[in-house]
């Protein structure tokens, strides 16, 4: 069910249950972070691979310590900079983290989610929250309570609505190497936001090492069903498919007098914020339309661009 009851949420969640929660960048599906049991039905509903760790959710910086057995400066910058925020921080894991969250690695991903409700409902708690995103492995993320409801309705037993999530694509995710911050996933905090804070920033490469550092760096993830093309020339893209039911999904405004059967304009002035905020939305209801295919048109590769550019090619292929 949908509700806004928290009362209900950490009943839910204490008895071992999964609970959607809202978060600013997407909704998660927690449970209690020191529950085996309960950690394994968020693999289980999702169809989550095992390989693939959760983040742990807190909702003070002072409970970092009980978490993280080494805090490099770098880290502890970042975490005063950023948190509460789209900023998850990958540190050496203390002993007693479940390897239910971290797929059995010496890690632990960890963050403070900016969104009042979820804040509210962890200071409740006295353990954390381990929570992915709530959608079904590799699909796209929900960024409403309705979205979820749509993916999984009354297998979770209490959606907790906090409304449209503010910042609308998941977690920028930073891991560390001899203390140096090393970049894993682009997300809602840009690449350029965290070079200001720290400095030098390694950026993971996929093709240098064959563990994968970050699953959600997997080639194909956040996809729609739809088959979905991604391009910086969406003319050409729109003159390959003559006679099929196409949805254009535009960063602006342009293109307005190419008949197609669907058009989305992330942002009609050009805001990455504003595009980001509505990128899954967009995505869900283009999805929703039985279209042969969706056309994405690249943004320009800066800031947030990048971030937002990052989902559309994990959810296309190229031309
Ligand atoms: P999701 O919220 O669905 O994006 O899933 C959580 C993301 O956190 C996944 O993409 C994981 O790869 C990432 N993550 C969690 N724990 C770790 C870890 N120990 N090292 C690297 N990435 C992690
Ligand atoms: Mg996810």
């Amino acid at each position: 069910m949908i509700t806004t009851d928290l009362h209900k949420a950490v009943e839910t969640l204490m008895k071992g249950e999964l609970v959607a929660i809202p978060t600013e960048t997407v909704y998660g599906l927690a449970a209690n972070a020191t529950d085996d049991e309960a950690l394994k039905k968020i693999y289980a509903l999702k169809n989550r691979p095992f390989y693939n760790p959760l983040i742990l959710h807190i909702s003070s910086l002072k409970k970092l310590a009980t978490i993280a057995a080494e805090i490099p400066s770098a880290a502890l910058k970042l975490a005063e900079a950023f948190w509460p925020g789209p900023l998850t921080l990958v540190l050496k894991k203390q002993s007693g983290i479940s390897n239910v969250v971290t797929s059995g690695k010496e890690t632990v991903a960890v963050r403070i989610p900016d969104h009042p409700l979820t804040l509210e409902l962890l200071s409740r708690l006295d353990f954390p929250l381990a929570a992915p995103s709530a959608n079904p492995f590799g699909q796209i993320s929900p960024t409403s309570a309705q979205h979820v409801y749509d993916y999984f309705g009354e297998n979770i037993e209490v959606i907790l609505d906090g409304g449209e999530c503010q910042k609308g694509i998941e977690s920028t995710i930073v891991g560390f190497e001899n203390d140096i911050p090393v970049l894993y996933r682009l997300g809602s905090v840009s690449l350029e936001d965290i070079q200001r804070v720290v400095g030098e920033v390694l950026v993971y490469n996929q093709e240098s090492g064959n563990e994968i550092k970050s699953p959600g760096m997997l080639a194909s993830h956040y996809a729609p069903r739809t088959t979905t093309y991604l391009t910086q020339d969406v003319d050409a893209a729109l003159n390959l498919y003559p006679d099929k039911k196409i949805g254009l999904l535009l960063f602006q405004n342009t293109f307005e007098n190419s008949e197609v059967s669907a058009r989305e304009v992330l942002s009609i002035n050009g805001d990455f914020e504003e595009a980001a905020r509505n990128l899954y939305a967009a995505m869900h209801r283009l999805d929703h339309l039985s279209l042969d295919v969706i056309i994405a048109q690249e943004l320009p590769n800066t800031g947030l661009g990048k971030s937002i550019n990052d989902r559309l090619t994990r959810a296309s292929k190229k031309i």
